[in-house]
């Protein structure tokens, strides 16, 4: 039975030495030392043998097992190593290949023009504030000077979502909201980017939902003159230096006075041509100084404070700044359309 043994270990052992494949090696290690294999049924016999012999075989035959198992691992090392190196061959990377690019997306150009005039406004003092969409009829008008039969109300007809509540149809509610939060206490520097909505049909120039940045100051000693350089630099940082600037009297019901602002055409610097409809002027804002009853329902006191107001369309910005001639591209979100603009530089 000793013979046997060894007669075992030395074949499993050169099977094991001429294993190729971790397949065979498996097969061998099934084999010998699998339950149907013969060093087991060695140890099955040993009822047969005499007392003082069956310690001596079961000790050798756990020695032949135990060197079988010890060779195996080994060798399994062994392959295990080969098929990585076989499959590190196979598949070497060519590292003179150019990479992969990673695509970089873009700012949506509505987004680069809000981020732009943050920047600038930032810049000047101002903080950011963003208000709800939807928002109450008083805030959305009567705290600006609307009230609920007044006639400019028709020309910012919205979706209503209860007599009370509508989506928002400027900006400016955030002016009653902020300065409510004052207490009546100056200075207040803020501007409100954010989107609006109005009962308008869709076409080239008008959309029922689009952005606006608000802008309001109120301090002592506020004047028109503040307001005009503040937008005069704002058209020269969006436009360009080189462009003029004019102001219109207008009518809005929360400033008085109130004026529109336009540009200089880019196209005819003045001169004419279709895209200022042979005025040589583009209306770009509008804005004016606060109207006391706006700054009496916020709690301001229209004695000691004064201060301006402003809204900007942001379509209108970008679309002028672009030469974007339908407002709808914004909102359709053509890949070949929103590829054109380049990612805002961050400073
Ligand atoms: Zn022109």
């Amino acid at each position: 039975m000793k013979e046997r043994l060894e007669e075992l270990k030395q074949e499993a052992l050169g099977k094991i030495e001429s294993s190729q494949s971790l397949k065979e090696l498996n097969d061998v290690r099934v084999a010998y030392l699998g339950k149907k294999g013969p060093i087991t049924e060695v140890l099955r016999g040993m009822g047969k043998l005499a007392p003082e012999e069956r310690p001596v075989i079961g000790a050798l035959a756990n020695e032949v097992r135990a060197a079988i198992q010890e060779q195996i691992e080994a060798k399994q090392k062994i392959l295990e190593e080969k098929v990585i190196a076989e499959k590190l061959q196979k598949e070497s990377i060519d590292i003179t290949l150019p990479g992969r690019p990673i695509v970089q997306g873009n700012h949506h150009p509505l987004t680069k023009i809000i981020e732009e005039a943050e920047n600038l406004f930032i810049g000047l003092g101002y903080t950011i504030a963003e208000g709800p969409e939807v928002e109450t009829d008083y805030y959305n008008f009567e705290a600006l000077n609307l009230p609920k039969d007044h006639p400019a109300r028709d020309m910012q007809d919205s979706f209503y979502i209860s007599e009370e509540l509508l989506l928002r149809t400027h900006t400016s509610p955030m002016q009653a909201r902020t300065m409510e939060k004052h207490e009546g206490k100056g200075p207040v520097k803020i501007i409100v980017p954010g989107k609006v909505y109005r009962r308008d049909d869709d076409d080239a120039t008008h959309s029922h939902q689009f952005m606006q940045i608000e802008g309001l100051v109120v301090d002592e000693g506020i004047r028109m003159s503040d307001l005009k350089g503040t937008l005069a630099l704002f058209a020269k940082k969006m436009f360009g230096e080189d462009r003029d600037i004019r102001y219109r009297p207008s009518f809005f019901p929360f400033t008085e006075p109130s004026v529109e602002i336009d540009i200089s055409c880019k196209i005819c610097h003045g001169d004419g041509c279709s895209v200022c409809k042979g005025t040589g002027w583009i209306e770009i804002l509008g804005g004016g100084m606060v109207h006391p009853n706006v700054l009496r329902m916020s709690g301001f006191d229209p004695e000691k404070y004064t201060g301006f107001a402003f809204g900007i369309g942001v379509e209108r910005i970008a679309m002028l700044r672009y030469g974007i001639d339908d407002i709808r591209h914004f909102y359709t979100n053509d890949v070949r359309f929103l590829k054109q603009f380049s990612p805002v530089e961050s400073n």
